[in-house]
């Protein structure tokens, strides 16, 4: 499951293909939306709302996709003569003058009214990379539920949108709180939210999800894909388990001696 800012990146690498120009060709590989044609029409903008993508065009439409597990945009220069990206993967194509941007694997892929957005990202906490991002907001989301595991909870987008696998394990080692640790034992779950944004904006704009700040490969994250291995900071073995809801189970990370 990609993490916030690989989406925010992905959004400003789509808005600078994009927006601002007529799109030549549209081509939606989803049943549903198989005869929707969006030639002449001018993208607007192209936000990112937690891991949801919208592109607005000038005639009040937004597609909306989100990359699910598998999902990935690639963005290529348009050239005379050259085939399109084809592949069985592929979900959506869009083209203007200059560029191709072509959606893989998409888990959404849909075409809705601008107007009735808030259908489908109405339901998400703050966003960490939002304009509006409101970290009191998401600290009095967390909290409705005292009970639910710090671990989980950091993970519903419905109290903030863009935490993932990755930066939950790692947050919580560097608060040094267990993923298992209830809401309500937490005294600072503003530090928590804070540092959550920290981490996503620094590496909103690179590519990897550096938590060490050291940026040599292996050597990027505390724990994180290193179950069995020995904690950076006191030489622990690394912990790994699953939790969550039942069928919705995700990978933990954590250091038994440093997170309690
Ligand atoms: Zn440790």
């Amino acid at each position: 499951m990609p993490e916030g800012d690989v989406i925010w990146s992905t959004a400003r690498r789509l808005h600078e293909a994009l927006a601002g120009q007529v799109l030549i060709r549209s081509d939606f590989r989803v049943p549903k939306f198989a005869t929707v044609d969006l030639r002449e029409q001018l993208v607007t903008e192209v936000v990112s709302r937690g891991k949801h993508l919208l592109i607005r065009t000038g005639d009040g439409l937004t597609v909306h996709t989100h990359l699910k597990m598998e999902g990935f945009w690639r963005v290529r220069a348009v050239r005379p003569g050259a085939h399109s990206a084809e592949s069985a993967k592929l979900r959506l194509l869009l083209v203007n003058a200059q560029w191709e941007a072509a959606g893989y694997s998409l888990g959404v892929t849909e075409v809705i009214r601008t107007a009735d957005e808030e259908s489908v990202v109405g339901h998400l906490g703050p966003d960490l990379l939002g304009p509006d991002w409101d970290p009191a907001l998401a600290v009095s989301r967390l909290a409705r539920d005292p009970d639910q595991p710090i671990g989980t909870a950091l993970l519903d987008q419905r109290n903030l949108a863009g935490l993932g696998n990755v930066y939950v394990s790692e947050l919580l080692f560097l608060r040094g709180l267990d993923p298992a640790r209830p809401v309500g034992s937490i005294k600072d779950l503003r530090a928590v939210v804070d540092l959550g944004h920290r981490l996503l904006d620094a590496n909103k704009a690179r590519p990897g999800h550096v938590t060490t700040g050291d940026t040599r490969r292996g050597m990027e994250n505390w724990v994180y894909g290193r179950g069995g291995r020995p904690c950076r900071r006191c030489g622990t073995r690394i912990k790994k388990g699953e939790q969550g809801p039942a069928g919705e189970e995700r990978l933990r990370f954590w250091c038994p001696n440093c997170q309690l």
